[in-house]
């Protein structure tokens, strides 16, 4: 079967609908497009475990603090296609603006504890857009399975939260991150870099690497904290926003290391570009 595009969510609905009815099972990966080899991955592993594949491309706004960041945001859905049909995905949902929000959003997600540290905290009111679309989409696909990105570690905190306390009937998976050769975390923003920034990217994998094994060699976080802001300071390309070592469930900071417990979490603009990373230690 080849892919097939929908734009309307009753269309996409009516298709899921006849192919729930012949017992299919869904998996689905919400995205929003400039895809990769790590949005792939997630597709690839929903074909594997379910009988249809659903990837959605849509770039919510409500999730965007920063209207130059949403402006910026690459858009390039005829490659997104030829990609995903490269790993027999079945459906792209690929919904306009107004398909999504046909009326202003009034209804606020809270995540409490979760929404008030790192992206929660340096992008006010992101968590609540991503409830939001997460939230519709779950509705409109209503997969078996969802597949998300470890690479945004707080967004799977939050979206656990999500089908946890609102119940939502499917299975959270997790799959882990996919790096270019030299580190670099794969992003749709990477494609934002100019030549000179994407040379310098991998400072981030190589400044984390480095505080893995501080932090398993026993030097405290305080002393990584300060070795990690010193080293972005030589390179002043880089803006550092945050770097925490976090419980990698709660996101909350953590004194002392706890093996598959902590995570390592880091923020930084490189020119315009904002970048995110993280390690499970
Ligand atoms: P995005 O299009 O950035 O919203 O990402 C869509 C999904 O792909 C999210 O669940 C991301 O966490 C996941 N994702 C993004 N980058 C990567 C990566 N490098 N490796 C694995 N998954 C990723």
């Amino acid at each position: 079967m080849s892919l097939t595009v929908f734009e309307k969510i009753s269309a996409l609905k009516a298709e899921l609908k006849k192919m729930k009815l012949q017992g299919k099972t869904i998996g689905f990966v919400p995205t929003m497009g400039a895809l990769h080899a790590g949005h792939l991955a997630l597709v690839k592993r929903a074909k594997q475990e379910c009988d249809i594949a659903v990837c959605s491309i849509f770039v919510n706004p409500t999730q965007f603090n920063n209207p130059q960041d949403l402006e910026r945001y690459p858009r390039t859905l005829s490659t997104d296609c030829d990609l995903l049909n490269t790993v027999a995905c079945d459906y792209v949902f690929a919904p306009e603006v107004a398909e999504m929000y046909p009326s202003t959003h009034q209804m606020k997600f809270n995540f409490g504890d979760l929404e008030q540290v790192l992206e929660g905290k340096f992008r006010p009111g992101h968590f609540n857009g991503v409830g939001i679309v997460v939230s519709k989409l779950f509705h409109i696909v209503e997969p078996d399975k969802a597949y998300f990105g470890q690479k945004d570690l707080q967004q799977c905190a939050v979206v656990a939260r999500l089908v946890q306390e609102l119940t939502f009937p499917l299975e959270l998976i997790i799959c882990p991150t996919l790096r270019e050769a030299d580190g670099l975390a794969m992003s749709s923003r990477n494609k934002n870099l100019s030549a000179e920034e994407r040379a310098k990217a991998p400072l981030i994998y190589n400044i984390m690497s480095q505080a893995t094994d501080m932090l398993h060699n026993g030097v405290s976080i305080a002393h990584v904290k300060d070795f990690v802001a010193e080293s972005f300071k030589k390179e002043p390309a880089f803006n550092l926003e945050y770097f925490e070592m976090v419980n990698r469930y709660s996101l909350q900071n953590i004194g002392t290391l706890e093996p598959d417990k902590s995570a390592l979490v880091i923020a930084a603009f490189l020119g315009k570009t904002r970048l995110i990373d993280n390690f499970i230690l």
